[in-house]
């Protein structure tokens, strides 16, 4: 009975470690924190830089890649704290993700210009979350990313006609028509307000917003990631090719 016991166990093992046999956490590594402010003190750096990390882990925690090890990675080259100015009267979330797809190095930069709230606490009446700005650019950079780059990886792209994402039969309006990149990044807010990915994120308490079961459902639809929702799926006709991602999700949420 023992034996048998460690038998088995072993041979899970084995399986295992072969090909690291079940769903995975994606991650994202950030190479370097900077600021190009040169009012913004080293203290606020660190500060922002650990808000920066908190809302790595809200995605991680809540993105997860269906295949067998390695798992995706995205890697950000830089994280730049920069006094960028809010154009069109704050038409911006006064920060850029430039080059993100999921894997893709991507550099991240956040307004530290006073309409940002850096502190704890209610965010005032006058000024936008900059955790909620920090964690908007990171859904960027694990898909959210409509990049005309020619190099084959279109899988967002891929998704979207005209304006209307489609989310395996569910059409969301994207916040541009084609050729719009920043539009085609972005929720429409006719389609969902006061979503965390809507191309501007206001001003005050309704500025701080979460990662929405809609945004993981579509980076779902176009990636494959799993999430802990149940989200839209490929058509019956498709379901037998995914019988085994399929099972890799149920693993993955007994996990939870
Ligand atoms: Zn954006």
């Amino acid at each position: 009975m023992k034996r048998c016991a460690t038998l088995f166990l072993s041979l899970a093992l084995v399986l295992c470690s072969w090909q690291d046999c079940q769903a995975g956490p994606i991650s994202i590594v950030v190479n370097e924190y900077t600021s190009s402010d040169d009012s913004f003190t080293t203290g606020q750096l660190l500060a922002a830089k650990a808000t920066f990390e908190t809302q790595i882990a809200l995605w991680t925690g809540a993105l997860s890649d269906p295949k067998g090890g390695p798992h995706v990675t995205v890697t950000i080259s830089t994280v730049d704290f920069v006094s960028l100015a809010l154009g069109n009267g704050g038409s911006t979330v006064g920060a850029t993700a430039v080059g993100g797809l999921p894997g893709n190095v991507t550099k991240i930069k956040i307004s530290t210009n006073t309409d940002m709230f850096y502190d704890t606490g209610t965010v005032p009446k006058d000024q936008k979350s900059a955790a909620t700005v920090m964690l908007h650019e990171l859904g960027h950079a694990v898909g959210f990313n409509y990049l005309d780059s020619g190099d084959g990886y279109q899988k967002w792209n891929d998704r979207i006609t005209g304006n209307l994402f489609d989310m395996f039969g569910t059409n969301v309006t994207m916040a541009g028509a084609k050729d719009d990149a920043n539009g085609l990044s972005h929720i429409d807010t006719s389609y969902a307000a006061n979503d965390l990915m809507n191309l501007t994120i206001g001003y005050g308490p309704s500025s701080v917003r979460p990662i929405s079961q809609l945004d993981l459902c579509m980076l779902a639809a176009a990636y494959g990631y799993q999430t802990p929702y149940d989200c839209p799926e490929p058509g019956s006709m498709t379901l037998l090719g995914l019988g085994v991602a399929g099972m890799a999700g149920y693993g993955w949420r007994r996990r939870k």
